[in-house]
């Protein structure tokens, strides 16, 4: 496992060697906190960098290594909060494996509120595996995908609903490429413990583009998780994600001595994907009748869209073509044709 940060060979035809650097020696045992630097040209700032923050705890006893990041989306904050606070907790904590956490991923979209980077419009978790030199946000990507994908034996990257959904408390992972990676994606899920764990291929959302696709191709088991909805900090998402969190770093034997509580039993589900979003028909005032958890039926009225400029007509009846649990819906009234209005998810076998 190569973990040094100049180290990774330059393929022929293969990705560039990250421009992004760091003053952590991933190798060293105790906590480093620095940055990841990304190297940012402005008009203010001719030779400076863009300053990620970035904390390693190495036991220095050879355990597993668990890479924790939020901020991905710059306005969800439930994984951001819990990673700040998990970074106090192990500084007083021994561990026997190594912990790589980076709460504010995406920094620039994180200081602007945001959830796309206000430098290059860049959407992080639409940009995997990255690239060394087309923007700020690809170079972060890259710098995940090249340099701390190979540290990594668990991967839990933190989102929730942001600015624009309103989502069921939930974990995600791809299903897994194999049997033996199926398994270790199944464990991870049931030990970090959300009430609803769902597989999915992206196919509604990101697709290959995601920090948890691309360290699917890796081999490494990954999470992803949404823990509230709006762009507010979820006391119930945040209680989520600090007890699997701990759990997780306890389980795996990274932080053992770590204090949490049991993992109720997560309801194991599926993602519809197209077939079971429903999208704005016409631009309008989205009024809905159904709410996150709930249950629906095939047929059933899911609310109006109310035209803005049209207030003779009768509003836009929105009808759910097939039944299942409604994942999330969206955040804000104001509504556009082809926003994403509701999700549905399916009961899955455990
Ligand atoms: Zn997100």
């Amino acid at each position: 496992m190569s973990t040094c940060m100049t180290s990774s060979p330059e393929k022929k035809n293969g990705p560039k060697k990250t421009p992004v650097w760091t003053t952590i020696n991933f190798d060293a045992p105790g906590m480093q906190t620095d940055f990841a630097r990304v190297p940012y040209s402005s008009n203010t700032s001719a030779y400076g960098w863009i300053p990620v923050p970035m904390v390693c705890f190495n036991g220095g006893k050879g355990g597993a290594t668990a890479l924790l990041t939020a901020g991905t989306h710059g306005d969800e904050y439930e994984g951001q909060v819990a990673l700040r606070r998990l970074v106090h907790e192990l500084s007083r904590t021994e561990l026997e494996g190594r912990v790589i956490i980076l709460p504010a991923l995406n920094q620039p979209a994180v200081k602007a509120g945001c959830r796309n980077s206000p430098l290059d419009g860049g959407n992080l978790n639409r940009l995997f595996p990255g690239s060394a030199n087309e923007g700020p946000t690809a170079a972060i990507a890259h710098f995940v995908a090249q340099e701390l994908f190979p540290l990594a034996d668990l991967i839990i990257d933190l989102h929730s609903g942001g600015s624009s959904l309103d989502y069921l408390p939930m974990a995600l992972a791809h299903p897994g490429r194999s049997g033996p990676e199926a398994d270790a994606i199944r464990r991870l899920l049931k030990c970090f413990g959300a009430p609803y764990s769902a597989l999915t291929d992206g196919s509604g959302g990101g697709g290959g583009s995601t920090l948890y696709a691309a360290a699917e191709r890796h081999g490494i088991a990954a999470i992803t998780t949404e823990l509230g909805g709006g762009p507010t900090l979820s006391e119930q998402g945040l209680s989520i994600a600090e007890d699997g969190l701990r759990r997780v770093l306890r389980d795996f034997g990274i932080a053992s001595s770590l204090k949490c509580r049991e993992a109720a039993p997560t309801q194991f589900v599926r993602f519809r994907n197209r077939n079971g979003t429903i999208y704005s028909p016409c631009d309008g005032l989205f009024e809905s009748f159904v709410r996150p958890g709930q249950n629906v039926t095939s047929g059933q009225c899911a609310g109006f869209v109310h035209r803005i400029d049209d207030v003779s007509t009768q509003p836009t009846e929105i009808v759910f073509r097939s039944s299942g649990i409604v994942a999330f819906k969206r955040f804000p009234t104001l509504t556009a044709t082809g926003d994403a209005l509701i999700g549905l998810l399916k009961a899955d076998a455990a």
